[in-house]
């Protein structure tokens, strides 16, 4: 069941996901060649707890941190730690938050230094493939009208889209019905509706779309070990047309 979220409810998601969106451009600007990704995780959780909320991926499912910070050819789910990052590398940086039982979900993928053109090319197409799929957050498009916006614009530009880890409903859990696929033909699956919350989340690759999960059972990579880029944002349909939660205030 997609439960359906009143303008009152859709205000408190706002609330916990712009404290995810400060932090997540708090931790933009920190990201540099040197910094461990176990300093990106402390002060992500920093952050959110002296926003007055709770890091909302810490012990979810077992996992051991408050950010998902997933480098290079890691999809999602990377653990940090004592890894410092390198010029040249991508960061994915995915951050979740609970506030009064309501909850923000969010993620960025930042270049360290200088990178490669085909890096930037893949954020760079990773992150508009997500704002296609906003697009078509309109009420009486169907779900998979999302699903197919987002795959078309990632293969247009020459990379692949993961099918195994998919984009989700948001509120007063982490993961909701339904699921987002970022691919398939538009035109089926749930008639959106307002007060609908989701959160899409390309994971985009730059060669085959095939991923396995490390044996620390968390981290997803990319089974050619070629690059993944992620960006995600939680969004509501609203009678005004998709409206994005998770962008930071003033933007
Ligand atoms: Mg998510």
């Amino acid at each position: 069941m997609i439960i359906l979220k009143s303008p009152d409810e859709i205000e408190k998601i706002r609330a916990a996901n712009r404290i995810v969106a400060s932090a997540l451009a708090s931790l933009k600007e920190m990201v540099c060649a040197g910094l461990t990704t176990g300093e990106l995780d402390r002060v992500a959780e920093d952050l959110i707890r002296s926003a007055g909320a709770r890091p909302s991926f810490k012990g979810y499912r077992g996992f051991p941190a408050s950010l998902c910070v997933s480098l290079n050819n890691e999809v999602v789910h990377g653990i940090p730690g004592k890894r410092k990052l390198k010029e040249g590398d991508i960061v994915s940086l995915d951050l979740g938050a609970e506030l009064n039982g309501f909850y923000g979900d969010a993620a960025i993928t930042v270049p360290v230094g200088k990178v490669t053109d085909e890096a930037t090319r893949l954020m760079t197409a990773t992150r508009e493939s997500l704002y296609k799929g906003i697009e078509q957050m309109v009420e009486g498009n169907r779900l998979s009208d999302v699903s197919h916006a987002v795959q078309k614009h990632a293969e247009a530009a020459g990379f692949s889209v993961v099918t195994d880890f998919v984009g989700h409903g948001v509120g007063t859990s982490p993961h909701e019905e339904p699921q987002v696929p970022n691919y398939g033909p538009a035109g089926t699956g749930p008639v959106l509706k307002r007060g609908m919350v989701l959160a899409i989340e390309p994971m985009i690759n730059a060669g085959t779309s095939d991923v396995e999960v490390l044996g620390d059972r968390w981290t997803v990579v990319t089974r050619d070990g070629r690059l993944s880029a992620h960006f995600e944002h939680s969004i509501a349909v609203t009678a005004n047309g998709p409206d994005v939660l998770s962008e930071p205030v003033g933007k």
